[in-house]
């Protein structure tokens, strides 16, 4: 049964009056004057009852969207955001217009988490926001169960569809957790849908196509422009551009750290005001990297594409890719962060075809073999019930990495194989910040004698002690939460420092398969599928860059519709002719690596099965079992690097079959 909620100061609408007029609200309650193009229509689908889409651009003020309608609904509006460490600063901003929202992530106590759900039932709590991830958390499915949600909104819902170019599997499942929770209408949310992408998201959301709410791709300000390079030329060409830009800040994207770290560093030296950013940075480097750019009118970062989610600055004058993005949904991502203020802004495409190896080697990488998930199939099938397993021993196992391990798990999910549970850690690490005396003498004798059996069960490494819950918890006879809870508690009181590790994640096997070879069959057939759609996604870059007609029409039409007549300033468009990049080299694999890949194979059959897992070890792609087997440090490891996948397996077939 659902728990109603009682009036709260920042809810509008009472059991007699009618559901308040938009505009007011949005002119009360956010100082807008009027709306932005879409909002209206999406709020007064969701304010009529209905579930509801929108696509706007990044910027384009989709927050809103659910921002308003939780304020005008009786239940709780959740939102479910991949981004939720973005989230804070609208929570705060919610906070200084007198809306209280809040949000809930793993490193909250349970006290916290208490509050949040007190503050939701009394009607305190307009808008929560959580990571999908959440709801693996048992608890969290229960709470939120009982409580009336009248909104269940859903950002980057490009993400459900296996057409776009971010799916994640566990964002299926979001639509079996709003049934559960019985929702009563949804939003899905996007900056980036291919018209397919948006049909596919209405399907599973049970959206109406009439209320999928799309603003239109075209933004005049941007001049798109692609030029050919060779991979020699591209600072010099990088730096003359910069050079005759009329200055303003801009982002350079590239695709490796190294190359980020590289392009600022020259940069740098050529007097520019220039800062690298990628996701190797410490969160604290990020940030004053974040801060020096949004301040800045003249500051320019090289950035991998973990830059640029979140960042709330209008005035970026010009976008540049140094490397292939990887699809164009990436770049129409990418170029969306340039010209926010509506003043022209210039996304400039340094095009190379030697980006497409590195670029391919991600997505080949990726792919498991058919032995590896076999072996995955078996291992997990091997357990009957309730199982716990860690990712990380799982990946090492099968040889599958991890984040496609997770992928996996949540295929036999949305199949009905597995059920999962909430994820736990089975060990605790801390470091005493004060002697165990002095910890000690601060509690009375039971507490005292407690947590000094608590102690005695940790094992000293370096710095840190080790604890392992299950063992402390038989030996002490006390329940792993009581352990949890003290270590916990003295984290907070400043008298250990406390770090959870090793994490596990719990499933309930639902049904065996009928055979495990077959199921891995069928799952070696779903990556071969997305292998062969990521690769067919990065040639479609290519295709559009060497078009011979107007690009920036084009990119509209694949995302909305195509401009009623041409736009006059892409490439294609100042210069009628198409850029034409060069094809890669079709460099051959020598005699004598294709004889000792050969031999590498006969005497390591078991982890290198197929052409493709030899091909693996050529081109450099690394995986547990290949420095299991010390395979990444053999000579032939990387020797083909700059070949490129494809064309190695084939001349590698060739020869395992005169000669295997
Ligand atoms: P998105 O989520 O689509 O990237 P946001 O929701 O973060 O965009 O909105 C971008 C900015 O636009 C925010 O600073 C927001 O306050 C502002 N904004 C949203 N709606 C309006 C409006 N109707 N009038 C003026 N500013 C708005």
């Amino acid at each position: 049964m659902h728990q109603s909620n009682p009036k709260s100061s920042t809810h509008l609408m009472s059991a007699q009056s009618e559901v308040p007029e938009p505009l007011e609200v949005l002119k009360k309650h956010f100082g807008y004057d009027s709306f932005r193009d879409g909002q209206e229509a999406v709020i007064t689908h969701l304010l009529n009852g209905q579930s509801a889409a929108a696509v706007f651009p990044t910027g384009g003020g989709k927050s809103l969207c659910y921002q308003l309608p939780a304020l005008c609904l009786d239940g709780l509006t959740l939102v479910v955001s991949p981004l939720l460490a973005l989230m804070k600063d609208q929570i705060d901003s919610l906070a200084e217009r007198g809306i209280k929202a809040s949000r809930l992530d793993s490193t909250q106590t349970l006290e916290e988490y208490r509050q949040v759900m007190d503050d939701i039932r009394n009607g305190q709590l307009r808008l929560l926001y959580v990571a999908p991830e959440r709801f693996n958390n048992e608890r969290f499915r229960a709470s939120i169960e009982n409580i009336k949600v009248s909104l269940f909104a859903i950002d980057e819902a490009h993400c459900i569809s296996e057409w776009g170019h971010n799916f994640r599997p566990d964002y299926l499942k979001l639509i079996e957790y709003a049934k559960a929770c019985k929702a009563e209408r949804l939003l899905a949310l996007t900056a980036t849908a291919t018209k397919d992408v948006l049909k596919d998201i209405c399907k599973q959301f049970g959206i109406s196509s009439s209320c999928a709410v799309s603003t239109g791709f075209y933004r005049n300000n941007l001049t798109l422009r692609a030029q050919a390079v060779k991979s020699s030329e591209r600072d010099k060409t990088l730096l003359s551009l910069i050079k005759s830009a009329d200055g303003g800040a801009a982002i350079v994207y590239v695709t490796l750290q190294k190359t980020a770290e590289h392009v600022a560093q020259f940069l740098q030296s050529n007097g520019r005001d220039a800062k690298h950013y990628h996701a190797g940075l410490k969160d604290d480097e990020r940030a004053s990297v974040q801060d020096w750019f949004i301040k800045s009118d003249s500051a320019i970062v090289v950035a991998t594409i973990a830059f640029g989610m979140g960042i709330d600055k209008s005035d970026i004058r010009a976008v540049y890719h140094y490397n292939l993005p990887k699809s164009l949904e990436n770049y129409s991502q990418e170029i969306g962060r340039a010209g926010r203020d509506g003043n022209p802004s210039v996304c400039h495409t340094l095009a190379c075809s030697e980006d497409l190896i590195p670029l391919q080697n991600f997505i080949y990488g990726d792919t498991p073999s058919p032995v590896a998930l076999t072996k995955f199939a078996q291992t997990v099938f091997s357990y009957d019930g309730e199982f716990d397993i860690s990712l990380y021993e799982l990946s090492n196992k099968c040889d599958v990495r991890p984040l496609v391990l997770r992928t996996l798990l949540t295929r036999l999910e949305l199949d009905g194989y597995l059920k999962g549970g909430t994820p736990f850690y089975a060990n605790y690490q801390f470091k005493p910040l004060m002697s165990s005396e002095e910890i000690l003498n601060r509690f009375d004798e039971d507490r005292r004698q407690f947590i000094a059996g608590l102690f005695k069960q940790a094992v000293k490494s370096r710095v840190w002690f080790q604890i392992d819950l299950e063992a402390a918890s038989t030996a002490l006879t006390s329940p792993r939460q009581r352990l949890v809870a003290a270590l916990d508690y003295l984290g907070e009181q400043g008298m250990l420092e406390v770090k959870a590790a090793g994490v596990r994640n719990r499933y309930t096997v639902i049904k065996q398969p009928d055979s495990s070879e077959a199921l891995a069959q069928a799952l070696f057939d779903d990556a071969a599928k997305r292998e062969a759609r990521e690769i067919q996604r990065l040639q479609q870059v290519l295709d559009w860059i060497s078009l011979d007609k107007c690009q920036t029409s084009a990119l509209c039409e694949r995302f909305d519709r195509a401009l009623e007549k041409d736009c006059g300033h892409c490439s294609y468009c100042e210069t009628k002719s198409p850029v034409v990049v060069a094809k890669p080299k079709q460099n051959s694999v020598p005699d004598g690596v294709l004889k000792s890949a050969v031999a590498l194979q006969q005497s390591n059959r078991e982890v290198l099965a197929t052409p493709a897992d030899v091909t693996r070890v050529l081109c450099g792609l690394s995986s547990p079992a290949f420095s299991k087997a010390k395979i990444t440090k053999h000579d032939l490891f990387g020797s083909c690097s700059e070949i490129g996948f494809a064309s190695v397996r084939d001349q590698l077939q060739r020869s395992l079959a005169i000669n295997g």
